[in-house]
């Protein structure tokens, strides 16, 4: 028996839910690395098997460590159910494979993570599933791109650079007009900062790659929703086999725990950052929903509890410059990966969004000039040190 209570704050949650001690009685979370589960008797091998008794059968279906994993990020979700995935794209995939069929229709915003804008633009109309890309935020266009056939609305807020702010319970009752279902890539915000089925989503998403383990060590993902829509993507995913693994779903589950604490800290760092990038002469324009002069800064503030971690910022110069801000780091680390306690810094146009063409790229707002920092623990002082050298 777990010993969660409903009542207990997000804090208490993140550190206790889902945990059920062996015989041992250990006090850290028990890692069973195990990919099958012996019976007592060809009885009990059949009532697991076909469902009668409860129980784990094989690791492809569930392993005691992932539901460990699984029952933690729902608590702190407010989900019904929670179905962990071997990383953030297997989530992605995993749900529109559960939930949809070939001639249904996908609206997603056009500023998604690269691999799933990918996976939605050229793998997706292989299997009969389209999507249509809405390009500006405002509510209009994702009203406009819904048809008869849509199934599902996508998006990611803060999105990934620009930090857009999408608005939720607006697109969820789009979405539910429509009979679609809103899913909600929660990569940015996490729980700790913004829980959309209380906003009104159907589905989280989550690359818990990023954030939830917050370390940089492993590959994870989840998709957090209702109770039958979690028995669907479930299906699915006992059957093809994009399951998490319980060593990754071990260390997750550990990250969770620091949750919160991280994402206080590192949106504090982040707003630190932000307001010193826009007092810089060198800079022309900051993205960060914290900020004032963000455009859905009255959004961010009533839809999230914190602005998060992800600051970008249009260098002027161009390329030149931009490069001359990322070469000249020594403490910040050149990587597009985010979500780390250790900051890193992306010049987007040559990397995470260079094989988009330069026109595409341009209508998506993403400049020459334009930098993103993913802000970790370290102290802004040293960060922005490391970044005066390269301004200039
Ligand atoms: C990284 C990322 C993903 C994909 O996650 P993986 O764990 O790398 O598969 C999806 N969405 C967002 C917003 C991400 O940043």
């Amino acid at each position: 028996m777990s010993v969660e209570n409903p009542e207990w704050s997000f804090e208490t949650l993140a550190v206790r839910t889902g945990q059920e001690r062996s015989q041992f009685n250990e006090h850290s979370e028990a890692l069973y690395l195990t990919s099958s589960f012996v019976f007592r008797n060809a009885a009990e091998a059949a009532a697991r098997f076909s469902g009668a008794e409860p129980g784990n059968v094989y690791a492809r279906f569930t392993n005691p460590t992932v539901t460990a994993f699984q029952e933690r990020l729902a608590a702190l979700e407010g989900a019904e159910a929670c179905v962990a995935t071997a990383s953030g794209m297997a989530a992605i995939l995993a749900t529109v494979m559960a939930l949809m069929k070939a001639g249904e229709h996908i609206v997603a915003s056009r500023s998604i993570f690269g691999a799933t804008q990918q996976l939605f633009g050229t793998i997706l109309p292989r299997f009969g599933i389209e999507t249509s890309f809405v390009d500006q935020g405002a509510n209009d266009g994702f009203r406009a791109a819904m048809r008869p056939n849509t199934k599902l609305v996508f998006i990611e807020t803060p999105s990934n650079p620009l930090t857009e702010v999408f608005d939720i319970a607006a697109l969820a009752q789009i979405a539910h007009d429509g009979g679609a279902l809103l899913a909600v890539d929660n990569c940015f915000c996490t729980p700790a900062l913004q829980r959309p089925l209380q906003l009104g989503a159907d589905i989280v998403i989550h690359s818990a790659t990023k954030y939830l383990d917050g370390q940089g060590r492993v590959l994870g993902g989840a998709v957090c929703s209702n109770k039958a829509l979690g028995e669907e993507v479930f299906k699915f995913l006992r059957t093809a086999g994009p399951s998490l693994s319980p060593f990754n779903a071990w260390v997750i589950l550990k990250g969770l725990e620091t949750l919160s604490v991280r994402m206080q800290a590192q949106s504090a760092n982040a707003l630190a950052m932000a307001q010193w990038l826009e007092a810089h002469p060198a800079i022309s324009r900051v993205y960060y929903p914290g900020l004032p002069s963000h455009p859905q800064h009255a959004l961010a503030c009533r839809q999230q509890a914190g602005s998060g971690a992800i600051v970008s910022f249009d260098v002027k110069g161009a390329r030149e410059a931009a490069w001359r801000v990322v070469d000249n780091c020594r403490l910040l680390s050149i990587t597009a990966n985010l979500g780390d306690t250790k900051t890193t810094i992306t010049h987007p146009a040559s990397t995470t969004h260079g094989r988009i063409s330069a026109e595409a790229r341009a209508a998506s707002g993403i400049g020459e000039g334009l930098l993103r920092i993913a802000v970790g623990l370290e102290s802004p002082a040293d960060l922005q040190a490391d970044l005066a050298r390269g301004l200039g």
